[in-house]
């Protein structure tokens, strides 16, 4: 597609962030076209927003929400593109320029939020007979934006509507300086080691990866970082105990005062506890203008989930569940580190290495071996040609502009029709987010005569190739690969023509990780697991037994990963519901209280993990981490139809005709309605909690008996 040359002033596409022809030019990006850019967009963006709500204009979609969304989603595509680098590729001058425009576009948004004509418009479009004759897309739409003016303070008055302005701003920059204490923090301590003796029972690849970081810096030696390629193989595998201290003390106080680096005032600038309070403080306060009792009422609004006291049920019902199962798993992991390990009092920095031991006491297998099975170009290949059969498309590789070498570009077609393209970004290196992620960077909408195809982003950390041999992942890698997809899809395959719920876009929060919880699932299939693995060394598939133990040993701790899931999502809510900042109780103290009631192991009473809750506190997840065990229970569910397909006899096409149902029901629809709609119209009935105990090995069968003092 080429945007008409007539309608552009030259000036345009010498900015690439002005360029909406096509893909993102990265190619031509540099930070200091940022600010011109944002300039121009937002002056547009507001001409529009005057032209639309001028009176004269008619209350239509075509005159009025059509133009305004041209507008914003050249904004919020330019701004997109500037977000994602600076997750991927951040530099000084990217950061600055970041850091500068920021507050301008969180204004627009403000701004457009709190519009009292454009409000009055969308109230009048919904009362208008043009509304009720609509398609159900566009009326929900016009329903969300109703929706979020009120939620964005449009209904305040002077001088509650500048004060709730203020907040919005000042808790924007807030967490972006959370994130950033985060990235800075983990990056400001690493460790050299220098005596070999220290680094038993690391594998030979952990070994080289370390020691090329600290020949990078002309050390000899071996250096590990707090980025959780180089962190985690230390915790569960370094004998050294006092390695595994040093590193869990360091990573567990990253971003607070008690951080191993950097120290002094410098640990000061870094830390993340006085932003905590005061982000807890705002959200609070921005609740109370919006006339709720509490953030997380507010959160709750735009999702599935309808009070905080039936979140709250909910995680403490899973809990009720979980526990037996979770102090059968501690007691077990306790009795194995005395016995075998000699280590009768298992500090926190001794659990991952005396589980991994314990795992493979039983299991007789580690991460480390399974590993060598899985081949990334292998992985890729295997997860592509899951997608191509189930949902009837065709991946192939394709070419784009990139920020990095690594980044590889694909298309998704069906019957030689383009249905959109996807870039990856696979590897852990210095200036990228950890964790792994989906972006959109352009979405399905349709207009008049065109159709633009929508454009993903699938961002991981996987340890990068060493030693000239493929990148190796462990089966986790594998899942978040398939969870990351999940989403990818979800984005990619949409029909929807309507940009505001086309793909991920309009789909609750709690709803949203359905579709990649659901991928997860076939990373745990045989067929699957056989036709993507090859030895790195023989190219033999993971051998039938070996994937027998990995399944048996799937569960390995469901009770206790369950239980601190759960934690994490108590201490959310409890946060944003019950907790009053400068009150009595601290946000330590509401961390405490969580674990007392729900945890089986304490953490050592320095650690911080909290000031690294970037979910939370810089996430988007505020009084929302327990979507995860929520989708997960939706997510459960509709794979037990795939499960209960295989069982039948005529299994190839039951599969292919639940893929179909998947696809129509669930993915292609988006946003375009209630998640809770989109289940039944699949599943045939209400989510039930059963499939995901059930996956988890916690069902009443196999319980354990109940345990006694
Ligand atoms: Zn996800």
């Amino acid at each position: 597609m080429q945007s008409p040359a007539a309608d552009a002033p030259t000036a345009r596409t010498d900015n690439p962030l002005l360029d909406f022809s096509g893909l993102p030019r990265f190619a031509d990006f540099s930070p200091e076209l940022i600010g011109p850019a944002v300039d121009v967009l937002l002056a547009e963006a507001r001409a529009t927003l005057s032209a639309v709500t001028d009176p004269a204009t008619p209350t239509t979609w075509d005159a009025f929400v059509e133009p305004l969304e041209d507008a914003t989603e050249r904004l919020g595509r330019a701004w997109g593109m500037v977000g994602h680098l600076n997750g991927v590729a951040d530099t000084p001058a990217l950061r600055e320029a970041y850091n500068v425009n920021l507050p301008k576009v969180t204004q627009f948004w403000t701004e457009l939020a709190q519009h009292e004509a454009l409000f009055a418009k969308y109230k009048a479009f919904a009362a208008s007979p043009q509304y009720a004759g609509l398609p159900a897309a566009r009326r929900r739409i016009v329903d969300h934006a109703l929706r979020d003016f009120r939620l964005g303070g449009a209904e305040l008055v002077s001088p509650a509507r500048e004060r709730f302005a203020e907040l919005q701003e000042r808790q924007a920059s807030l967490a972006q300086k959370f994130s950033e204490n985060v990235l800075d923090a983990t990056d400001a301590f690493s460790l050299l080691v220098t005596d070999e003796a220290d680094l038993a029972g690391l594998h030979a690849d952990t070994l080289e990866a370390a020691r090329e970081a600290a020949h990078k810096d002309g050390n000899a030696g071996w250096k590990f970082t707090l980025h959780f390629p180089s962190y985690l193989p230390v915790m569960q595998y370094a004998v050294h105990r006092p390695l595994r201290e040093r590193m869990y003390r360091a990573y567990s106080t990253r971003a607070s005062l008690g951080a191993l680096a950097p120290e002094g005032e410098a640990a000061k600038a870094l830390d993340n506890a006085p932003i905590i309070d005061e982000l807890l403080a705002m959200r609070h306060e921005e609740a109370g203008l919006l006339g709720y009792a509490n953030f997380a009422q507010v959160s709750l609004v735009p999702k599935m989930a309808e009070s905080p006291a039936q979140v709250t049920t909910f995680l403490r019902d899973l809990a009720a569940r979980a526990r037996p199962f979770a102090e059968r798993d501690m007691a077990e992991l306790r009795r194995f580190a005395a016995e075998e390990l000699a280590l009768p009092d298992p500090q926190a920095w001794d659990l991952a290495f005396a589980s991994e031991k314990l795992k493979e006491a039983r299991y007789a297998f580690s991460d480390q071996t399974v590993k060598q099975y899985f081949q990334l170009p292998r992985v890729l290949d295997g997860l592509f040609r899951l997608i191509e059969r189930l949902y009837s498309v065709r991946i192939l590789p394709d070419t784009a502009p990139a920020w990095h070498p690594d980044v590889r570009f694909h298309r998704v077609e069906r019957d030689g029709q383009l249905i959109g393209q996807f870039y990856t970004d696979l590897y852990a290196r210095a200036s990228k987010r950890p964790g792994a992620w989906m972006d959109d960077a352009r979405s399905r909408r349709r207009r008049a005569a065109s159709l633009q195809t929508p454009v993903a982003y699938l961002v991981c950390n996987f340890q990068p190739p060493v030693g000239g041999r493929p990148a190796l992942l462990t089966h986790d890698d594998v899942t978040t690969l398939f969870h990351e997809f999940g989403h990818g899809l979800h984005h990619l395959l949409t029909r929807v023509d309507d940009l505001a719920v086309s793909g991920i876009s309009g789909v609750e929060w709690d709803a949203v990780e359905l579709p990649s919880q659901f991928m997860e699932n076939f990373c745990w299939e045989w067929e699957i697991v056989r036709s993507m693995s090859a030895h790195v060394e023989t190219g033999e598939p993971l051998p039938r037994e070996l994937f027998d133990r990995m399944l048996a040993a799937k569960n390995f701790q469901s009770g206790m990963a369950t239980l601190r899931q759960i934690e994490f999502a108590l201490f959310d809510m409890r946060l944003h519901a019950d907790y009053r900042p400068g009150g009595e109780q601290t946000v330590q103290d509401v961390l405490d209280e969580v674990r007392r009631e729900v945890a089986v192991s304490i953490p050592p009473a320095w650690n911080r993990f909290q000031n690294s809750f970037s979910h939370i506190f810089a996430g988007g997840y505020s009084a929302g981490y327990y979507s995860y065990k929520w989708a997960e229970v939706l997510s459960a569910d509709a794979y037990a139809a795939f499960e209960e397909a295989m069982a039948k006899p005529d299994a190839p096409a039951r599969i292919a005709e639940t893929g179909r149902r998947f696809l129509d029901e669930i993915l292609a629809v988006g946003g375009s309605r209630p998640a809770i709609d989109s289940f039944r119209a699949f599943r045939g009935r209400d989510p039930e909690m059963d499939a995901l105990l059930r996956h988890n090995g916690m069902v009443e069968a196999s319980a354990p008996e109940p345990s006694h003092a």
